[in-house]
Order: C-alpha cells, then sequence, then structure tokens
C-alpha cells in the first residue's frame, strides 16, 4: 500500500538530514510538491536537487523564516496542504547539569518551533479555505521519549513532551473550532540518523547486542519514519487527529 499525497503541498523542517531528508525524497517520490526546509542552506539544497522540490535555509525558532517558508510554498504552489515541524537538536544531560542557555534552545527549536510553525500553517490553511472548513495536515515530530522518564536525555524528553502535547491539545482546538485541519506527534524511536549516531559508540547502530531492549531487534530507519509520516499527511489517516503515533519497534514497552 502506497500512502497518497500526490499533487497535495507539503513543507517539512529539518529536511536537510535523517527523517526530514528520508520524508522530503519519499513525499517527492510520491507526486507531492514539496517545501524542504532546514538550518543548514548549504546542505538542504542538496536534498532540494535530489527531491527536485524547492529547498530553503530556515531557522525554525525565526518567525520570519517560517513567513518565508510558507510565502514559498503559496507563491509556488498556490496552497499549503501539509506541515512536518521535524527540526531537532539533542543533548545529553540531565536537566539539574544542564545551564539555562542549552535548556532555553531545546525548547526553542522543538517548542517555540512547532509553536511558531503551527500558527502559520493553519493561518495559511484557513486563508486558502474560502470560507469551507479549513482542511490540512500537520505532523510534529516528537519522540518515545515524550512518555519516558529519560535519565540523562531529559531535557530533551521535557521539549518532547511538551511537543506532543501541543500536537493533542491543538487537535482539538481546531476541531471544536470547525477545522478540518488535523494534528498529530510522532514519536519515533530509536532511529539511524546523525542526531542518534553521534551519540553512540563506532559500530553500536549495526551491533545487535545493543538493541536487545527493542523487541523487533534493530534501530529504525529513516524511511520507516518517512512512511508513517506520509500516513499522517495522506486521506488514508483522515480520522486521525490529536494523537500520538508511537513507532519504536516496541521500545518503550519494554
Ligand atoms: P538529524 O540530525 O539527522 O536531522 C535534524 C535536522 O534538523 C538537521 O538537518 C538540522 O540541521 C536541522 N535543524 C536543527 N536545528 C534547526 C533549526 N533551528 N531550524 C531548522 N532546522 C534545524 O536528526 P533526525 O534524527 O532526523 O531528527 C529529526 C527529528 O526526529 C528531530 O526532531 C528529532 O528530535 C526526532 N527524533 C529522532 C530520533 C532518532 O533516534 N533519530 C528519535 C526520536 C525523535
Amino acid at each position: 500500500m502506497m500512502f497518497d499525497v500526490k499533487d497535495k503541498v507539503v513543507l517539512v523542517t529539518g529536511a536537510a538530514s535523517g527523517i526530514g531528508a528520508a520524508t522530503a525524497r519519499l513525499a517527492a517520490a510520491r507526486g507531492a510538491k514539496v517545501i524542504a526546509t532546514d538550518i543548514d542552506g548549504e546542505r538542504i539544497q542538496g536534498v532540494a536537487a535530489d527531491c527536485q522540490c524547492i529547498g530553503l535555509k530556515h531557522d525554525v525558532t525565526s518567525a520570519d523564516d517560517w513567513d518565508n517558508a510558507i510565502t514559498a510554498a503559496v507563491h509556488h504552489h498556490g496552497r499549503l496542504d501539509a506541515l512536518v515541524s521535524n527540526a531537532g537538536i539533542v543533548n545529553y544531560e540531565p536537566i539539574i547539569d544542564l545551564d539555562l542557555a542549552r535548556f532555553r534552545k531545546l525548547n526553542q527549536v522543538h517548542v517555540e518551533g512547532s509553536f511558531i510553525g503551527l500558527q502559520k500553517a493553519v493561518a495559511q490553511m484557513r486563508a486558502q479555505s474560502g470560507g469551507a472548513p479549513a482542511t490540512g495536515s500537520i505532523v510534529l515530530t516528537a519522540s518515545v521519549m515524550a512518555n519516558c522518564a529519560a535519565p540523562g536525555i531529559s531535557a530533551y524528553a521535557v521539549a518532547k513532551a511538551a511537543m506532543a502535547n501541543m500536537a493533542r491539545a491543538v487537535g482539538v482546538e481546531l476541531g471544536r473550532k470547525g477545522d478540518m485541519i488535523r494534528v498529530n506527534a510522532l514519536c519515533p524511536g530509536p532511529t539511524r540518523t546523525p542526531l542518534l549516531e553521534g551519540a553512540m559508540p563506532p559500530g553500536a547502530l549495526d551491533d545487535p547486542a545493543h538493541w536487545t531492549d527493542v523487541p523487533l531487534g534493530v534501530p529504525q530507519e529513516p524511511e520507516d519514519m518517512a512512511e508513517t509520516i506520509l500516513f499522517l499527511i495522506s486521506e488514508e489517516s483522515s480520522f486521525m487527529t490529536a494523537t500520538q503515533m508511537v513507532v519504536d519497534g516496541g521500545w518503550s514497552l519494554t
């Protein structure tokens, strides 16, 4: 089964690498009109060239950059159908040892970035609806850490919990206001990307001994997450909103 995103206008943040790049590539391959953005203005052009899509430098903590990205979607494709708020950073320090600047940075990228993106995307989806209930799909890439104590990575987990609950809260609020804009959080488990690789000893990602806590026995690939994101964007998930979709090979239940 292939989730149908053909002709949907999809904005993906943090798309120069990992889950975002896989999502941009898969969506473009399935016929979506993709706007791929990242704070790394050089690497995003490589992904955009692969996808034959628009690539933009975009820091998700900047409201002006969000305006530019949404304006680009409307300028080139006339509308915005989906937002994947995916940009992320990680910090492996317990909250108690973390200084305020690093705590703020984690929350700026994940929580404020998603907050600004939600407001701007919903405003555009409402503006283009012509008086009918606004439609669209917004996916916030949270993490299984949103629902864990996550010792050693607790500040990241706090930011991801805020993202996951923001998806729930905004999904309900929009539905109650008569919008048909769906908002869901994706909660990935350990996924083979530079963000995870940077935190692991060399070779650990391919060592089965490292993955005994994952019932399926291996880390996930970014393409697994991309496929789930396409499901959440597509009409196949048309009655899903305000939920957290956990995709982790069963890891969080062990
Ligand atoms: P990644 O490091 O491969 O990609 C993250 C991208 O975000 C990078 O290209 C980076 O340049 C970009 N970015 C960072 N700060 C930004 C900013 N301020 N504005 C715009 N772009 C910015 O990591 P990934 O694993 O693909 O992560 C994607 C998302 O998935 C993140 O939100 C991450 O927290 C989440 N996640 C990852 C895992 C995992 O195991 N890899 C698990 C759960 C959740």
